[in-house]
């Protein structure tokens, strides 16, 4: 089975501490918000790269470095306010994947990752008191009880669903409309990708799988997923939609498919996946 890759493709270091000083331009992916601050350059997008953050005239909330793309400093900031500085635009990531180098697009992900973990830990869970983060680890630290938390990640599935020559697919009122997609769900505390499968897929359409196989992951930062896909076989029951999560779904064929999700989505690659074993296009 071939596993598409969402992974950065030159050669990248990642750390926690950054040098002293930048002796060159780095990478700096500002967000305002939800909002990725980016140059345009022709019909691309791509964050500033300077050597002090302090030149782009941002009030800077927090900083954290990345590590080094091809021998390049990337830093994640999270900036304040809302006007973004003359010559940048703000971009909500959804949507930003095609536009931007692949490797930037997804450094941008786990910056956004990062800042959301940081944004909701400034004070501890369990006693409340203010956390300080940690110079020499990606952590936030209680000083009173010391419970330190790490970034968090959420796992979610996705799951092909086929029968011979047909897969399923379902709509979510969430969609655009016409759109369509596979099946997906987060795990829940006690259980298996496996038995997330089998139990998403019998929750949302009343239907039973099996020959369960990992497809691939995909890091998806709206806002701290790790989405893993897997392909299965339909093994009985009868496609009943519940109707409080999708607002459709059925089987079809690769011939006569609806819109579905493109490149930048693990979605998109398992449904390619099928058309190909299926018609061997
Ligand atoms: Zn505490």
């Amino acid at each position: 089975m071939e596993i598409p890759v969402f992974e950065l493709q030159r050669p990248f270091e990642s750390g926690v501490t950054g040098p002293d000083e930048l002796g060159d331009a780095a990478w700096w992916f500002v967000f305002q918000g939800d909002r990725l601050l980016l140059q345009r350059e022709g019909g691309e997008f791509a964050p500033p790269a300077m050597r002090r953050i302090e030149m782009l005239g941002v009030e800077v909330i927090s900083r954290h470095y990345l590590g080094q793309l091809d021998g390049r400093h990337c830093y994640g900031v999270d900036a304040a306010g809302a006007e973004p500085p003359p010559g940048l635009e703000p971009r909500h990531l959804f949507g930003l994947g095609e536009r931007m180098d692949q490797d930037l697009y997804l450094l941008a992900g786990r910056t956004f990752q990062i800042l959301e973990w940081d944004r909701k830990h400034r004070f501890c869970g369990r006693c409340g008191t203010a956390t300080e983060y940690r110079r020499n680890e990606r952590a936030r630290r209680c000083p009173q009880c010391e419970l330190t938390v790490f970034p968090r990640l959420t796992p979610a599935m996705m799951a092909l669903v086929r029968r011979d020559r047909q897969i399923l697919l379902a709509r979510s009122p969430r969609f655009p409309k016409g759109f369509y997609s596979v099946l997906a769900g987060f795990a829940e505390p006690g259980e298996t990708m496996e038995a997330c499968v089998r139990r998403e897929v019998r929750e949302e359409v009343s239907l039973e799988v099996e020959n369960i196989r990992y497809f691939g992951s995909q890091p998806w930062p709206f806002p701290h997923s790790l989405m893993m896909a897997y392909t299965c076989d339909y093994a009985g029951g009868e496609l009943r939609v519940d109707d409080d999560e999708l607002e459709h779904a059925d089987w079809f064929e690769p011939e006569a498919l609806p819109p579905v999700p493109g490149e930048m989505s693990i979605a998109g690659h398992l449904i390619r996946w099928f058309v190909r074993e299926v018609t061997g296009r």
